[in-house]
C-alpha cells in the first residue's frame, strides 16, 4: 500500500472551510485508491500569531519540508501587522524556504458551468514564482521596492538565468505532455529590455531543445486582449511572476470564476497545492466558498505524487457534481455551501 503523508495548512478567512472540504475528498480518494494517507494539520496565519508570535513558525516550516506534500490555504497577509510583529507573508516564506519556482495554474472550463465568454477554454499558465517584481521575497540584499525620497518609490525586478532557464524548462516539460502541443511566451520586453529580454533570450534557448511546440512570443498587454477575444487560442503560457499573477486570475475568470482556480506550486524537492484565489474575507466563516480551487489543487498533487487515479477521480468527481445545478455551490448559481459540496464530491470519488 503507498504511504503518504501531507501536511493541511488552513490559514486565514475561508481557508479552514475549503482546507476542511478538501480533507474529506482526499480522504475519500484514498479509501478508494488504497492509499495509506496520513493528514496532519499545522498552524498558520492569524491563529498561529496569536499562539505563537508569528504567522508561520519554523516548526510548521520543518513539517512542511518532512511531508510528502502541503495543502497550503490561503493567508490574509495584506491585513498582517509588520514583518518585525510577526506579520511574514506564509505563502511567501514557504515558495521561498521550499524553493518553489514554478507555479502552475490550469484554467478549463467546463461545458455545465456558465462561464462568460462562449468560447471553451483549456490551458495553463506556468507563472515564475520567486523573481519579478516579487523579489523581496528572495532578496538577500532587502526589500524590492526602496523608498527613494519622500513621494518616490521605486519596485525592483529581478531576473536571472537560472530562474527563466527552470521555468522555461517546467513549461516545456508541460507542453510535451499535451495534446496541442502550443507555448506563448508572455513578456514585456519592448519596455523592460533587459529583465524581460533576459527572460526571452532563455526561454527561446529551451525552445531549441523542443522542435515539435508550436511557438510563439507576445507582449503581455496583447495576451491579455487575446485571452479576452479568444481564450481557445491558448494551451500553455509561461511568464514572469506578476504577468502570470494577473493572467491567471483572468483566465480563471474567464473559464467560470476564481472558485475554481486550482494551483501547484513546484520546486526541486517539494511540492504545494494552492488555490489561486486569495483569503475572500468577504464570504468567510458563511460556508459560502466553492472549494473547487483547493480540492483541485489536491488533486494536481496527488497526480505529482504518483497517484493518477485519485487524482483523476477528484477532478471528475468536481465536474459530476458541478454539472448538476443541484449540486453547485453559490458563486455558481448553486444552493450547496462548501461543507455539502464537499460531501456530494467525495461521494462521486467513491463511485
Ligand atoms: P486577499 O486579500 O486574501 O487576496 P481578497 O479580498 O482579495 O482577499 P480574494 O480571495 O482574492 O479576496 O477573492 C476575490 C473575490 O472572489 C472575493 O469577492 C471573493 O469572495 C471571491 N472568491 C474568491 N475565492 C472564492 C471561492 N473559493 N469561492 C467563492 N468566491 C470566492
Ligand atoms: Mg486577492
Amino acid at each position: 500500500m503507498a504511504q503518504m503523508k501531507l501536511l493541511v495548512l488552513p490559514g486565514d478567512g475561508i481557508g479552514p472551510e475549503i482546507a476542511a472540504a478538501t480533507e474529506t475528498v482526499v480522504e475519500a480518494a484514498a479509501n478508494r485508491f488504497g492509499i495509506d494517507l496520513t493528514l496532519t494539520r499545522g498552524e498558520i496565519g492569524f491563529v498561529s500569531l496569536d499562539q505563537h508570535g508569528t504567522t508561520i513558525t519554523d516548526d510548521v516550516i520543518a513539517a512542511a519540508k518532512d511531508a510528502d506534500g502541503v495543502i497550503l490555504g490561503p493567508v490574509s497577509h495584506n491585513a498582517y501587522p509588520p514583518v518585525a510583529e510577526g506579520g511574514r507573508n506564509p505563502s511567501g516564506v514557504l515558495r521561498r524556504e521550499l524553493e518553489l519556482y514554478a507555479n502552475i495554474r490550469p484554467a478549463r472550463s467546463r461545458p455545465a458551468v456558465p462561464r462568460p465568454v462562449t468560447a471553451e477554454i483549456d490551458l495553463v499558465v506556468v507563472r515564475e514564482n520567486l523573481e519579478g517584481f516579487y523579489a523581496d521575497r528572495n532578496m538577500a540584499s532587502g526589500p524590492g521596492e526602496i523608498m527613494v525620497e519622500p513621494g518616490v518609490a521605486i519596485a525592483l525586478r529581478k531576473v536571472t538565468t537560472k530562474g527563466s532557464r527552470r521555468i522555461a524548462e517546467a513549461a516545456f516539460d508541460l507542453v510535451e505532455g499535451r495534446s496541442r502541443k502550443r507555448i506563448a511566451v508572455v513578456h514585456k520586453s519592448n519596455v523592460m529590455r533587459l529583465s524581460d529580454g533576459l527572460f526571452l533570450e532563455e526561454v527561446r534557448a529551451v525552445a531549441k531543445n523542443h522542435p515539435g511546440i508550436d511557438y510563439e512570443e507576445i507582449l503581455v498587454d496583447a495576451a491579455a486582449a487575446h485571452l479576452v477575444r479568444d481564450p481557445s487560442r491558448f494551451d500553455v503560457i509561461v511568464t514572469t511572476n506578476m504577468f502570470g499573477d494577473i493572467l491567471s486570475d483572468l483566465a480563471s475568470e474567464l473559464s467560470g470564476g476564481l472558485g475554481l482556480a486550482a494551483s501547484l506550486n513546484l520546486g526541486p524537492a517539494f511540492a504545494v497545492a494552492q488555490a489561486q484565489h486569495g483569503s475572500a474575507p468577504d464570504i468567510a466563516g458563511q460556508d459560502r466558498a466553492n472549494p473547487t480551487s483547493l480540492i483541485g489543487s489536491a488533486a494536481m498533487l496527488l497526480r505529482h505524487l504518483d497517484q493518477p487515479q485519485a487524482a483523476d477521480a477528484i477532478e471528475a468527481a468536481l465536474d459530476d457534481a458541478m454539472s448538476d445545478e443541484a449540486t453547485r455551490t453559490k458563486d455558481l448559481g448553486g444552493r450547496l455551501g462548501t461543507r455539502d459540496f464537499a460531501a456530494a464530491v467525495a461521494a462521486h470519488v467513491v463511485g
